[in-house]
């Protein structure tokens, strides 16, 4: 057996066009959406990432803006200018590039980020409301996720997910979005014992550790569906945290890196804004 790829990359495309007639719309209405985007200090990867969200808000028509500070910035400053982005009617969503450089609070800024304005869903009002079940943004890698297993039409309801990572920005919010879709979900990390056991439970295999190459093709029960949202850099090359060459002998459905779960990180920021936007 050979897997059926899920593209994100033209799953993504799909979304991005979608949003584009979207925001045609809105500003004709007079509502442009827009994303406010604060970077701090000089990280490559976070200034290569924001370059990329700015890059796809112009695309689609949404107005955006980045605010580049230095590493130096005190807390104060900082704060200030959430402050002002919060009350900016040009701007329905902002985010902090995250990490920030040390002697920040991190908690502290994004807990001052409105949670209306919220588009990475990291605020705990955010947090909260995807574990009780209301309506509130949700973290963009796992919307992604759950976007694309969605599009790639696979049943959810009652079928065994097994979710490999627990951070707070992939892990947790994949498990609680998966649980709200009323799957049956299990949460392995790094002090699960047989792993490799846990795996092979999985009608959907979602990975998300950041080790290349971790699952194996034997961890994978025959015909399941395997997201890899892994992004490991080897000899100059992206592979994700699955054995895709192998795995994908066993697999019904799997997501490659680069081009699964990595364009539909930045297209649901998109589309947060872009709701964000018809919400106000
Ligand atoms: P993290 O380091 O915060 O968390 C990793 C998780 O993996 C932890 O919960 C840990 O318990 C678990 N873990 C570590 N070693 C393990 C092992 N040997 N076996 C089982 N579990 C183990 O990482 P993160 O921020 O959640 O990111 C995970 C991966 O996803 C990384 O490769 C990251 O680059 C990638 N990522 C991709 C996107 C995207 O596609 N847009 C976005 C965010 C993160």
């Amino acid at each position: 057996m050979t897997a059926r790829i899920i593209d994100g990359k033209a799953i993504a495309g799909e979304i991005r066009s979608e949003l584009a007639l979207q925001v045609k719309q809105l500003v004709k209405e007079g509502r442009r959406p827009g994303l406010a985007v604060v970077l701090v200090g000089d990280n490559p990867a976070s200034e290569v990432y924001v370059r990329m969200k700015k890059r796809a808000c112009e695309e689609i028509g949404v107005y955006s803006v980045v605010h580049s500070l230095p590493a130096e910035i005190t807390q104060e400053k900082l704060l200030d200018l959430i402050d002002e982005l919060n009350q900016d009617p040009k701007i329905h969503g902002m985010l902090v590039q995250l990490p920030l450089p040390s002697g920040l609070d991190e908690s502290a800024v994004i807990s001052r980020i409105s949670p209306e304005k919220d588009v990475d869903g990291f605020h705990p009002l955010n947090v909260g409301r995807l574990w009780i079940g209301g309506e509130g943004f949700v973290p963009c890698t796992p919307a992604g996720v759950l976007e694309l297993v969605q599009r790639a039409e696979v049943p959810i309801s009652g079928k065994k997910v097994v979710v490999v990572g627990r951070s707070n920005i992939v892990g947790k919010p994949v498990i609680s979005l998966f649980l709200r879709e009323n799957a049956t979900v299990t949460v392995c990390h790094s002090r699960t014992e047989n792993l490799a056991e846990e795996c092979a439970q999985a009608d959907i295999l979602i990975v998300a550790v950041g080790r290349p190459h971790l699952v194996k093709k034997d961890w994978v029960k025959p015909g399941a569906v395997v997201i890899d949202v892994g992004i490991n850099r080897v000899d100059g090359k992206l592979v994700g945290d699955v054995d895709f060459e192998n795995v994908s002998q066993v697999a019904a459905l799997i997501t490659p890196v680069p081009g699964g779960v990595g364009p539909m990180t930045i297209a649901m920021l998109l589309k947060a804004t872009v709701d964000a936007a018809a919400r106000s």
